[in-house]
């Protein structure tokens, strides 16, 4: 088996809801749930012992960056112990909160915009060969990124778009309606190394956690943060498949596209998918022409290579009937399974059964709800509970997720490592690379190859301290 590190990271919306009690700002809200990370680690920008990274920057969106993951089960099983981590998370600020005389409830958001129009990520990185020219990849990787919505989208209600658009990018509808993707209306960039200012498609700052001369780590940031264990399965399992073949040189024609920005917006807009998007070259081509080209492609190279992994058949057949139902607009086939289409389907029975539009506020609601994250409370949880969302993990695998490490990668050693400093009561620091002993400095272990499981200088490192000496090579 052939695999790739991963690893997504996801930015939370906060809200806090007091009806006739005393008022808490986003702010002090994300400080009373930060409280029990702050007591464990000394800060708000810790690695637990999952090998995951959990951080509160400046402002109020918790973000939960998961471990190094080498398979798509380990992948999402880490992604959702980040939904009960943050639970966790959330039961005991409500418990201080009440303590302290503030009786409201607190929501977190697994999604992509608040009200205000802020928008937040859902940022995957992938492990790639130094080898592999980067704009040759991008070119051929940002035409996809575009058009996978139609498969990987999240969907979205869309009141008001001119609200949202307020460039008024043309061909939206501007009569309320539903889209594909929550994160399309906010993208700003197809490239660019910032990852808030300008908003792109890939984010090109340089940081591979790993040895530079050998990896990059690329970093997608256009994609929409996905409820759905299965919509994941087909966004990560596609992606791969499409890195695969860039670094194996499959030529996948020249479908640059002339304004990558309104294309996006574009496709979002079109549940049709037959908008045709202006290409560089001057052609024409629809989103659904477009991820057809692709998945013939990833057909053929799997085809003729074999699968790298044993999910490949499950990530092409998903892309395959996503693609199909969009063509037929019959999307039955996928309304359990793609996030879009789990929420188009059960929008729609509600707002037939009340006689409401795509402008009404209670949908608008429901879209929101699809994403609060909460066991009992949120849409999508309880459409995975009758049922009419599809699961890919199992609720032990993401309770296994949330207190171990991946297996595979080099977060085992880290998730190790912490485990056994804290049993010994040892000071440390660890990032992505490095673990440490705060009273051993000079002894610094660096892991630079992602793939790896064994280190004997952690291994030297734990076993003799306070005896160790002399730094470790
Ligand atoms: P920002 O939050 O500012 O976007 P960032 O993207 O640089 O920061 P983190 O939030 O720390 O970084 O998340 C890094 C992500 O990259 C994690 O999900 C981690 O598992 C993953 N990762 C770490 N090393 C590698 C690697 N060598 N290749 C691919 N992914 C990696
Ligand atoms: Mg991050
Ligand atoms: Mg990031």
């Amino acid at each position: 088996m052939d695999r790739r590190i991963m690893g997504v990271e996801t930015e939370f919306g906060i809200h806090y809801s007091h009806p006739g009690t005393k008022p808490l700002t986003p702010e002090e809200v994300a400080r009373y749930l930060f409280r029990p990370v702050v007591e464990w680690g000394r800060s708000s920008n810790v690695f637990i012992p999952n090998g995951s990274r959990l951080y509160l920057d400046v402002g109020s969106h918790p973000e939960y960056a998961t471990a190094e993951c080498s398979t798509l089960p380990e992948l999402i099983a880490t992604d959702k112990a980040g939904e009960l981590i943050m639970n966790r998370l959330v039961a005991q600020a409500q418990e201080q909160m009440r303590e302290d005389g503030f009786e409201g409830t607190i929501y977190l958001y697994k999604n992509n915009a608040d009200s205000q129009g802020n928008s937040f990520g859902s940022h995957e990185n992938y492990l790639l060969q130094r080898s592999t020219e980067f704009r040759r990849l991008s070119e051929s990787l940002i035409p996809f990124l575009i058009t996978r919505q139609l498969m990987c989208g999240s969907g979205a209600v869309i009141a008001d778009s001119t609200r949202i658009n307020p460039d008024s990018h043309p061909g939206i509808p501007e009569t309320p309606h539903f889209a594909f993707s929550h994160r399309a209306d906010y993208v700003q960039e197809g490239i660019s190394s910032s990852t808030t200012r300008s908003r792109p498609i890939i984010n090109t700052r340089d940081e591979p956690h790993a040895d530079a001369s050998q990896y990059r780590r690329l970093h997608v940031i256009v994609g929409d943060s996905n409820m759905s264990e299965t919509t994941q399965m087909v966004r990560f399992g596609s992606t791969d498949l499409m890195l695969r073949m860039i670094e194996a040189g499959v030529p996948l024609k020249d479908f640059q596209l002339d304004h990558p920005v309104q294309a996006i917006r574009q496709v979002s807009h079109d549940l049709t998918g037959t908008a045709t998007l202006r290409l560089r070259n001057g052609r024409r081509m629809s989103a659904l022409h477009l991820q057809e080209h692709f998945l013939d492609h990833a057909r053929t190279f799997i085809d003729r290579h074999g699968a790298h992994h044993e999910h490949v058949p499950a990530v092409l057949e998903l892309w395959e009937r996503a693609l199909a139902a969009v063509r037929t607009q019959d999307f039955s086939d996928i309304d359990t399974e793609i996030d879009w289409a789990i929420k188009h389907r059960f929008y729609q029975q509600y707002a037939a059964r009340h006689g409401l539009g795509w402008d009404a506020a209670r949908l608008a609601q429901l879209d929101l709800s699809y994403h609060d994250i909460d066991p009992d409370r949120g849409l999508f949880n309880l459409l995975t509970r009758r049922g009419a969302a599809a699961r890919w993990v199992t609720d032990a695998d993401i309770e296994y997720a949330a207190e171990n490490a991946p297996a595979s990668t080099r977060a085992a050693l880290r998730g190790h490592f912490i485990r056994t400093a804290r049993e010994r009561g040892l000071e440390y620091t660890v990032d992505w690379t490095h673990m440490k002993l705060n009273d051993k400095p000079i002894c610094t272990v660096m892991v630079k190859d992602p793939f790896a499981v064994t280190s004997d200088q952690m291994e030297h490192l734990l076993e003799c301290f306070p005896r160790c000496a002399t730094p470790l090579e």
